[in-house]
């Protein structure tokens, strides 16, 4: 097994889904399982640059205060709670690529996917959306 088959088959590290700041708060499984699918179909390594975030973590980078990333057991009481923590930003090496990684998130379930061609990034996300939504950034 080449090294390229090896990083697509072996399961996400806690390293590449944990909040940055270290504080440890985690994706749920489901939105990992997700994402482990999405790898799958499109057979090709993907480099997190973000995955879940605690609510301390996401203020300090400026990300979006019902951010898909926030995970819910640490939101403030009253936030709403079907989002949490299921955002994943990945690295993007042109549009093409995203263009690819979109279309095999729509086909694996994800219902948000943002695109960045300046900050080379996709967002995607399964938060609950009455339909798939799709923007730029
Ligand atoms: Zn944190």
């Amino acid at each position: 097994m080449s090294n390229q088959e090896l990083l697509i088959r072996q399961r996400f590290t806690r390293q590449e889904l944990q909040c940055r700041c270290g504080c440890g708060a985690m994706p749920p499984q489901a939105s990992i399982e997700r994402l482990t699918a999405l790898r799958y179909v499109l057979d090709m390594p993907l480099t997190i640059n973000s995955a879940a975030r605690c609510v301390r973590h996401n203020t300090n980078i400026k990300g979006a205060t019902n951010s898909p990333h926030i995970v819910p057991s640490t939101a403030r009481p009253g936030e709403q709670k079907t989002w949490g923590g299921c955002g994943f930003d990945i690295r993007i090496t042109s549009l093409a690529h995203a263009t690819r990684i979109a279309i095999a998130a729509e086909k694996v379930g994800f219902r948000g996917i943002g695109i960045s061609t300046k900050n080379n990034f996709i967002h995607i996300d399964d938060m609950a959306r009455p339909q798939i939504t799709h923007w730029d950034y």
